[in-house]
């Protein structure tokens, strides 16, 4: 059953399922060679980047005339979904280049820095990441920083550790939240785009990782890094509306990483279910494996009609507007992704057998992926306690 004309991808146009069997067919005749390696490495292929620019898949939801392409919110999340089901670890550094970074550049940079750093950004020549999270700042990861950012003249200058920051040995830019007035909690915290290459700035140390390995995930240190004021996203102080206004996008964007590894994991434990025989036939022929098999499919199709439902949702909220209905929506959708996918890999590996216990068969890498997806982009209890607390009305503390 071809996984790109499910059913209940019904509501895509005419150009998404052309955009979604596009990239599903250059992931899966390019990315998906390089994943052994990467994970048996912790390589990442430096060209990967430049060849998605060059095919028109980065800056998907970039205006035009900034060298993206020009398409809508739900195509960047089908390419993510394309290109995760083949490579999870590209898919992963592909999301965190082109929404948590890109997207929110674009939709707050001022438009020298925007004329500077997107068009590169686009063209797969610039690696971008998110540098929110810090050593004692994971969930509460306003409340908790400790990077600061004081104004020196033209400049501002930047001090303090983020941690598990993806793309990080990789990235050229690096869009880092800094407190910049200290006394005022998470209300004194700006968004700045810092330029790799200035003084100061330095990778600490590259993390080692259960899946995902071929995505670089880093510790990053500033130390008196400065920056130029015109880099600063939006208005200094105002960074935690830039966080929240990015998080429906990314929660929904990380739920389509997760809905294509899904995909993949359900055609392996197919494809291995009708070749491998035991007592003289498949066991996909024994009603405990199929009904395994019948629920991975239950699950998967259900995650898929919610998912595309919410990102359609979220393509109509205009970027830099918090709508509670949508993020209780986009948090309910990446809790239902994460867990999905567990659930989903969990059968897997138990369809495969032995096979799925050894480190290098794809459905082995796919199981040490699928964890990253309950924690990544607001933990499981995070998830549940913004529904909760806006089902409720009760403000969570
Ligand atoms: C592979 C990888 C890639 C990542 N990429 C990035 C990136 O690119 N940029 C970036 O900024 N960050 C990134 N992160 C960081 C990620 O967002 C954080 O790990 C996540 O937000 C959780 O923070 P923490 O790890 O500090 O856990 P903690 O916040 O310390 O949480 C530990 C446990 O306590 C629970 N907990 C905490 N507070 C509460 C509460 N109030 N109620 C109930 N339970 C609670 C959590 O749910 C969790 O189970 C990445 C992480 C990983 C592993």
């Amino acid at each position: 059953m071809p996984l790109t004309s499910a059913p209940s991808s019904r509501g895509l146009s005419h150009d998404h399922r052309e955009i979604l069997a596009t990239v599903d067919a250059f992931s899966r005749q390019v990315l998906h060679p390089l994943q052994q390696r990467m994970d048996d490495e912790e390589w990442w292929p430096p060209e990967v980047f430049p060849r998605l620019g060059e095919q028109g898949f980065m800056g998907v939801n970039v205006p035009m005339d900034l060298g993206g392409a020009g398409a809508d919110f739900v195509s960047e999340c089908l390419v993510t979904q394309a290109i995760s089901r083949w490579n999870p670890a590209v898919g992963l550094s592909y999301a965190a280049h082109e929404n948590l970074c890109l997207d929110n550049v674009v939709a707050n940079a001022g438009d020298a820095v925007k004329a500077r750093w997107v068009p590169g950004m686009c063209d797969g020549s610039v690696v971008g990441a998110l540098g929110l999270t810090e050593p004692g700042a994971g969930s509460d990861a306003l409340g908790g920083m400790r990077t600061t950012a004081v104004r020196d003249g033209d400049d501002f200058v930047l001090n303090g550790t983020k941690l598990y920051i993806t793309n990080g040995t990789i990235a050229d830019v690096v869009l880092t939240y800094a407190k910049t007035t200290p006394a005022a909690g998470p209300r004194g915290i700006t968004a700045f785009l810092v330029d790799t290459t200035a003084p100061g700035f330095r990778v600490a140390q590259k993390l080692t990782k259960m899946g995902l390995r071929g995505s670089q995930t880093a510790e990053l240190v500033y130390e008196d890094v400065r920056v130029p004021a015109d880099h600063v996203l939006g208005d200094v102080d105002r960074g935690v509306s830039i966080v929240m206004n990015g998080l429906d996008r990314e929660r929904v964007v990380i739920a389509f990483n997760a809905l294509g590894i899904a995909e993949r994991a359900l055609e392996v434990s197919i494809a291995f279910a009708q070749d491998r025989e035991q007592f003289g036939k498949p066991i996909g022929a024994n009603q405990l494996i199929s009904g395994q098999i019948a629920d991975m499919y239950v699950e998967l199709e259900a995650l898929r009609s919610f998912a595309l439902d919410v990102a359609f949702e979220v393509q109509e909220t205009p970027h830099g507007t918090a709508v509670q209905q949508t993020a209780t929506r986009s948090a309910a959708l990446v809790l239902l992704a994460g867990r999905t996918l567990n659930a989903i890999t969990d059968r897997g590996v138990q369809i495969h057998g032995g096979g799925g216990y050894i480190w290098e068969t794809e459905i082995n890498r796919l199981y040490r992926t699928a964890k990253l997806y309950e924690i990544g982009a607001g933990t499981n209890e995070v998830r549940q306690t913004i529904i909760g607390s806006n089902l409720l009305g009760i403000k969570a503390r």
